[in-house]
């Protein structure tokens, strides 16, 4: 029995090491983005699946008895594809994504906004200095942000050039609080946008912002397809797999 692991998050990797840890054997699935990525215990295969069909056609084609979809929260099309090939191939698929940073006890302060085109219409609006943390992918999107100076923090470069106004900085994290205190203090960050990630190892920034009273924008998540089974941690998906890949009668 074999279980498949949408990866590509610190999650991912921890249940693959729990899972194995129980002797239920993994396959994790990485996007193939990242140059040099952290790997998983067990099996790796990386590269898209072509699709929703394309991921039907695989899980047919392999002895999978659960997916778990582990991807990062704002994964969207991974988690949409997942939900349509899983219930087309007749697998059981579990949702594993970190709970949200809108329980945080500072997110009624903050600006939530719906998209990262939202995001960079209040930051436009806010002249002062940017901290710029959405993810290499999303950088583009700030374009109209080109005269600011914006810091951009990201886990691995782009091949793109920024502005010559703007500041990369690569740093994968996690990010302690001292050193983001200090981060804050040298470059005068005064707004922070960022993605709603949720979990703690990027979240040192929050209480940083509180702190020097920087001005926090936060592009929200997208909505999960409907009637997808969600858990928010490690042990409740491994008990899930326990459950749903137990032979019938025991
Ligand atoms: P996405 O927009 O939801 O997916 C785009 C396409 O990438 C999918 O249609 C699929 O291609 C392929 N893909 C995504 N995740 C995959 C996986 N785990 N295994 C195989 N193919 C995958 O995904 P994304 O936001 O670009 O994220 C890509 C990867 O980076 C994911 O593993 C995710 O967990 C990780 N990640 C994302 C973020 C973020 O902010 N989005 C942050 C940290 C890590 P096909 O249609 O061809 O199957």
């Amino acid at each position: 029995m074999t279980v498949l692991i949408l990866g590509g998050t610190a999650e991912a990797r921890a249940l693959a090491s729990a899972l194995a840890d129980g002797g239920i054997a993994v396959v994790t699935s990485l996007a193939g983005r990242t140059c040099d990525p952290a790997l998983p215990t067990g099996a790796v295969r990386t590269g898209g699946f072509g699709g929703a069909a394309g991921l039907a056609s695989w899980l047919r084609a392999h002895p999978v008895a659960a997916v778990i979809d582990a991807t990062h929260p704002f994964a969207a099309t991974m988690t949409a594809h997942a939900a349509e090939a899983c219930a087309a191939a007749g697998v059981p698929l579990l949702r594993l994504e970190r709970p949200s940073w809108r329980a945080h006890p500072d997110a009624p302060a903050w600006r939530w906004v719906a998209d990262h085109a939202e995001a960079a219409a209040v930051a436009s609006e806010l002249d002062d200095r940017i901290l710029l943390t959405v993810g290499r992918q999303q950088v583009g999107r700030y374009e109209r942000l080109v005269d600011r100076p914006v810091l951009v923090r990201v886990a691995e470069a782009s091949a793109t050039p920024l502005p010559p106004a703007w500041t990369l900085l690569v740093d994968r994290g996690p990010f302690a609080p001292a050193a983001e205190r200090a981060l804050f203090a040298r470059h005068g960050v005064r707004v922070v946008v960022t993605k709603d990630a949720g979990g703690g190892h990027t979240a040192a920034k929050l209480d940083a912002a509180r702190e020097t009273g920087a001005t926090v924008v936060v592009v929200a998540r997208p909505l999960p397809p409907a009637g997808l089974t969600l858990v928010a941690d490690v042990p409740a998906a491994v008990s899930w797999v326990t459950a749903s890949t137990r032979p019938p009668g025991r």
